[in-house]
Parts: C-alpha cells; structure tokens; sequence
C-alpha cells in the first residue's frame, strides 16, 4: 500500500484533503451492451474471448458488478490547466477496477464514465458515444503506430441518456452514454505528483515517488536521492520521445495540462485530439483554445518542456538540486533538436543526414504550407519519387492538395526547386529508390484516424450501425501496409468535413 486512504467511503463531491484517492463504486447502468472489444487487449491480459462473451464481463466492464476483492477507486490529482494551476482536479470520470498481471507485463484497468467520484466538480462522471468511440478508435491505433499510449480494451453503451450541451448546433440535447475500458502499466500523471507539492505533503511526495521508481522503473535504485534525478530524467526522455512520434504522423493532442501527462510517457485523454490534414504549425482541433492555440501542433514539444518545468518543481523539495534538474532541461531542447532532425531525416528517406538537410527540411515546411497539402497523402506520395527526378515531382503529390484551382507561378516554382533540391540530395545516397521507399513507409502511416472517419463511424453507431467502428479498428491495426480492401481510406479530408472538430465532452 503506497498511498494512505480516503477514510471516506463516500462519493459525494468535495475537497479530499486527507488522502489522495477515494474508494468509489461505479454507477449502475440502465441496459448495458458491449460494442466492440480489443482482441489485441483481450490477449495481452490473458482473458479468453469466451469469458469476453459473459455476462461477468459485460457486467464488470460496464461498472454493473464488481469482482470479488476488488476495490475500485479514483485518484486524485492537480494540474496546470492552459497554463495555470488548478489545484484539485482528479478522476471525475474515471474509476480503476483491478490490476491485472500477465506475460510479465502489469496492467491497470479502469471506466472512463462510470459516474461520479468526489472529484467530479460540476460534471456528471458520465460519457457520451461520441467521445467513447474516439478514444476507444484512437487509442489501438496509436499503439498500432507505435506510439506509447495507454490502451482501450471495450466499448459499452450504458443504455442511459447524457445531458450535453456540445452538440454540433450548440444546442443541449441527450446523448447515448458510454462507458470505456481504458488500460496501462500506471495512469499516474504529472499532477499526481504536484498535488503533494502544492500542498506540502513532502513526505506523501516521497512514498509516491518511490512506489513509482520500484514499480516502473525497477532498473533505479528508490533509496537513493540521486536516482530521483535519474527517474526526473527518465521520465523527460519519455515525454519528448512520445512527442517526436506525435510530430511525425501529425497527431496534435490537443489538451496537454498536466494532469494529462503520463509519468510513464504514454499519451493519455483522448479528448479533442485531431490530425493534421494541411500540414499547418499553428493547427489546434481544440475548439476553446482557438485564441491562444496553446496547444497547436508546432507547440506540442515546446508545451512537453514547460509541463516538465512543472513537474520539476513539484520534485523539487525532495531533491534540493536546482542544478540536477536544469541540466535535465537543457538536454530536453538538445535532444529535442537532435531526434526532431532524425525523425524528419526519416521522413524523407535520407539514408545519412547531414546537417545541410536542415535546410532542405525546412524549405519543405515551407511548401507545404504554400498551398494546403495534406500531410499523410504527401509523405506517401513521396516515397514513390525517384532520385533521377524520372518521376514529376509537383505531379506525383498534386493529389495532396486541398485546392482544386491552379497553384501559382511562384508556389509551383517553389516546389519544382525544393525536388530538385532533394533529387540532388538523394544522389549522395547509396539506397535504392526501393529501399527509400520501404524505409519511409515504415514510418510515414498510410491510415491514420481523422476526424470525418470516426465521425462516421459515430453517426452510424448513434443509428445503431456498429460495423464501421469494427472497419476503422481493424484498418487501424496495419497503419503502415497497403490495405487495397480498404483503399477508400487513403483519401484527403472530403470538403463537408473541414473544420469540423471532434469534442471530448
Ligand atoms: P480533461 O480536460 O479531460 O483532462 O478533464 C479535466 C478534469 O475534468 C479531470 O479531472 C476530469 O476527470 C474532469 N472531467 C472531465 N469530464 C468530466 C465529466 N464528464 N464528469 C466529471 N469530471 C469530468
Ligand atoms: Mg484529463
Ligand atoms: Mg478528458
């Protein structure tokens, strides 16, 4: 038992003051019906698809029962929220069931809209369909690129109606509600660690931290000081990696408080993420952070710094070394600028990068920003350019573009340079085109979740059609293969769905 417990066996809405996480029990449902269940999760933690097919499951994974011996809960935690601190926040809609140990791995498995905890504030614990089926979808997917995530095991209609006011006219109405199985090694985040802080709770600090280094990072040692700086560091190289990924295939989180930054580095709340169609540094899907846009695509790894500043501080206290830590930082924005430039590297197929190619990345960035290019279409379309330039460049991607109208002199001249630019490049390579063009479609995804496709899929679900959910989970598994069954999904955003976003609510 790390953490002290709530003495209160209550739910009821409050300032938790003496512990840090509070025993819930998960809200009963009116007609629960499983939607859709991960058979990769399924495997992972050692549950037979028969026992998927029970009541037992059904009932668990919807918060109807809970298994013997088992105690749910929901944390506590804080966060800066855009910036600034907000003091209690917590799982307010999320509840942990059980831990489950299989294959030498170590899962933790919760609801997300389960229903109230005391960390719910103003909201009703609950979520909708909408929102279920984004992170569900979404969250396989990334795991299926390659990125830390944390992962989602099954989807449940609750038979219950939600209150929302997000609805796409802006007006409130009900909407189905959900209930998500999502599943990790650890959910703790940054906040979990500052709320101790904020409240000078050092010695609660420390059991914290050392619960985490002896379960997540057994390779340090937890009674040494010094391996709290190590474990700062590891957790900083686990961010920025997590980060680099997110650039590479254009996914803007879209919400990065720190209450939603993974201690382990795994992305975490799927809310109102978005993709980047027209490659665009300032893009946001994050509808109420239009203004500042915080939290845009070209501010992502800038944002991972600022929320380990913060994390910084709150370790702080227990370690008493200003320097330790700034070091640490610094090496964030060295590294960041070094795997950035590989990743882009690799983007493009460079066999060995040299540090001219930071122009030639750079002036790529600039087209593509030119005119609206779709930025997955593009890096696939790439691949099939051929270093004696035998291939038009300008026509071999024009299928990236969003505008159907005639690209101007100067931009055209601007692109026929930049491929001449990379023609010449690639020459000083020893690969084949071949190899060039496995390489980066090993790391250039070919499906990716946007936002119209599980639109989709939640407008057929809401009228009872579960098939695409399915379709998209499946197509999702293989993001980086050619799936010519599934070829309609290599396709640019259609026009009624620009600036069409998805909501978390
Ligand atoms: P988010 O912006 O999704 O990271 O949420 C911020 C905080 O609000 C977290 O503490 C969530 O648990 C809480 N929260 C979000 N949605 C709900 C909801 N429907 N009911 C209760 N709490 C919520
Ligand atoms: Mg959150
Ligand atoms: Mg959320």
């Amino acid at each position: 038992e790390a953490l002290p417990a709530d003495p209160n066996f209550e739910n009821s809405r409050r300032q938790v003051m003496q512990g840090y996480y509070s025993f819930v029990s998960p809200k009963e449902t009116a007609a629960p019906q499983l939607l859709h269940v991960s058979d990769e999760m399924l495997n992972a933690l050692g549950i037979s698809e028969e026992e998927a097919e029970s009541k037992e499951f059904l009932e668990v994974f919807t918060g109807n029962a809970v298994l013997p011996d088992t105690h749910p809960y929901a944390m506590l935690y804080g966060g800066h929220q855009f910036g600034h601190w907000a003091g209690q926040l917590g799982d307010g809609r999320a509840i942990n069931l059980f831990e489950i140990d299989n294959d030498n791995k170590h899962w933790a498995l919760q609801l997300k809209g389960a229903g109230e905890t005391p960390y719910s504030r103003s909201a009703d614990g609950l979520a909708v369909l909408r929102s279920s089926i984004r992170e569900y979808l979404m969250s396989e997917a990334m795991h299926h690129l390659g990125i830390p995530t944390t992962r989602a095991l099954s989807l449940a209609l609750t038979g219950d109606s939600v209150l929302r006011d997000v609805m796409y006219d802006g007006n409130p109405a009900y909407e189905k509600g959900a209930v998500v199985c999502r599943v990790a090694p650890s959910f703790l985040r940054f906040g979990n660690y500052q709320i101790f802080t904020s409240r000078n709770d050092i010695a609660g600090l420390q059991k914290l931290v050392i619960f985490t280094i002896e379960n997540y990072f057994p390779e340090l040692d937890a009674s040494s000081k010094e391996n709290y700086l190590k474990f700062f560091a590891e957790v900083s190289e686990r961010t920025l990696e997590m980060i680099i990924h997110w650039q590479r295939v254009g996914f803007v989180h879209g919400v990065m408080n720190t209450d939603n930054m993974s201690i382990l580095g795994l992305t975490i709340d799927y809310g109102p993420y978005g993709w980047l169609e027209g490659f665009e540094w300032g893009w946001t899907p994050n509808t109420t952070d239009r203004q500042h846009k915080r939290y845009r695509y070209g501010n992502q790894p800038n944002i991972g710094l600022w929320n380990l500043y913060q994390l910084a501080n709150a370790l702080y206290p227990l370690v008493e070394e200003a320097d330790g830590f700034e070091e640490i930082l610094d090496r964030y924005k060295e590294d960041y600028a070094k795997r950035s430039f590989q990743m882009m590297a690799d983007k493009l197929g460079l066999e060995a990068p040299e540090e001219s190619d930071l122009q030639l990345i750079a002036d790529l960035e600039e087209c593509l920003q030119a005119t609206e290019t779709d930025m997955t279409i593009f890096f696939r379309k790439l691949a099939d350019f051929k270093k004696d330039a035998s291939v038009d460049g300008l026509t071999l991607i024009s299928e990236a573009f969003y505008t159907t109208e005639e690209i101007s002199e100067k931009i055209q001249n601007q692109w026929k340079q930049w491929f001449q630019a990379y023609s010449t490049r690639l020459q000083q390579d020893q690969q084949s085109d071949e190899a060039r063009k496995k390489a980066m479609n090993a790391t250039n995804p070919k499906y990716v979740l946007r936002n119209y496709m599980a639109q989709l899929a939640i407008d057929a679900a809401d009228k009872g059609d579960y098939s695409l959910i399915d379709e998209l989970y499946q197509l999702l598994k293989k993001p980086y293969d050619d799936q010519p069954e599934y070829e309609k999904w290599y396709a640019k955003r259609p026009e009624w769905a620009r600036d069409k976003v998805g909501c978390s609510m």
